[in-house]
């Protein structure tokens, strides 16, 4: 591994400080509490009902076309629904005060969807929400040599087609983690600049276990029961739509014209303070579309998200206006998009300007 600077920021800050005591006091009514847990609670049944109940129609019994494209349907939102609305929250710490019962929830990754969770918490808790777009430690943004998704990542000339070949890329984002991703933060001990310990005990059991069970019910008993090129075709098909929609929810939110990069370096240099970092590296996207925010988790309020990652997802659309309140009082830049069309443009022009820039001339006027 390449020597790379240590990653440091100012912690506290009056802006976190005064944000924290107003949601406290938001989250300190019962009426916030149980409303955010019940309403996180329902999701768990209709997400993994969905997977099982389109699971089941499809292996034992013999539906018709109709039925075949609603169950794949099915599978593919429960699936979705598993990861943003159940694994997502679980695996933060935000289903319950039990660290053990919240791993337990969060190995639905394991179970339904085929990655670790084990190596998930510290891609994405650690990596990705400590050191969000910081280069060589969110492993988010590390996509060299294929796409370069920070100003700070060097050029390379293949990356002048980057906005364009780069959603094929995602779609192979869950094959990735279900095989080499897992796999190579074990034996590698690291995600980013993050530590990986290799699991021993109920940790090791539940990732060997997660991956046996998620191979099982997701091919093995269906080349039981169909020939081997329609269960690969439906398995590669869904996992590729998955991933789009997963990779996308979260570039969405960082990925952006509007969101700032760092290098270690710039982070010692500003003096960084966390919390500020973390809100000027992310941005909302279509807050006031309350059906996106049921079925992405809230990971459209993905500001509220990174400063609130414990709080039940459910709370974030009555957290937002303290955090922009407070944003506006400390001089915070606090991005907001209102529709999807311009999230995704922006992303998609930021990923046509990084991949243009530092080329040389002849090659930029194309
Ligand atoms: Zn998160």
């Amino acid at each position: 591994m390449t020597e790379v600077q240590k990653a440091t920021f100012q912690t506290g800050g009056a802006f976190l400080r005064d944000t924290r005591a107003e949601v406290e006091r938001l989250l300190s009514t019962p009426e916030a509490r149980v409303r955010g847990a019940r309403q996180l609670y329902l999701k768990a049944p209709i997400s993994v009902g969905l997977i099982v109940a389109s699971w089941a129609v499809l292996l034992f019994t013999h539906p018709d076309a109709v039925v075949v494209t609603l169950c794949l349907g099915g599978l593919l939102v429960g699936a979705t629904l598993v990861a943003f609305c159940v694994q997502h929250d679980a695996n933060h710490g935000a289903y319950f005060k039990s660290r053990r019962y919240n791993h337990l929830v969060g190995w639905t990754a394991d179970a339904l969807l085929g990655f670790s969770s084990y190596a998930w918490r510290v891609k994405h808790n650690v990596a990705h929400h400590t050191y969000t777009n910081v280069d060589g430690y969110d492993d988010d943004i590390e996509k060299t040599p294929f796409a370069r998704f920070s100003p700070i990542q060097a050029s390379r000339p293949w990356y002048r087609f980057q906005h364009l070949y780069v959603w094929p890329l995602y779609s192979l984002m869950g094959i990735r983690w279900q095989t080499l991703g897992d796999i190579n933060s074990i034996r590698q001990g690291s995600i980013g600049q993050s530590t990986v310990r290799f699991p021993t005990g109920w940790t090791l059991a539940g990732l060997v276990g997660g991956k046996l069970f998620y191979i099982g019910w997701a091919i093995v008993l269906p080349l039981l029961l169909y020939p081997w090129w329609v269960v690969a075709t439906v398995y590669v098909g869904l996992s590729m739509a998955g991933s789009v929609v997963m990779a996308i929810t979260f570039q969405l939110a960082h990925c952006v014209e509007e969101a700032s990069f760092a290098s270690p370096a710039d982070l010692v240099a500003d003096g960084r303070v966390w919390a500020v970092h973390e809100v000027e590296t992310t941005v909302d996207f279509c807050p006031r579309n309350k059906l996106l925010t049921w079925a992405l988790g809230g990971l459209n309020y993905q500001i509220e998200h990174h400063l609130f990652p414990r709080v039940p997802h459910t709370l974030y659309p009555a957290i937002a206006p303290i955090v922009q309140r407070n944003c506006l009082r400390h001089g915070v830049r606090y991005t907001v998009q209102p529709s999807l069309r311009l999230a995704l443009r922006s992303h998609f022009r930021h990923l046509r300007v990084l991949g243009r820039a530092g080329l040389r001339a002849e090659l930029e006027m194309g």
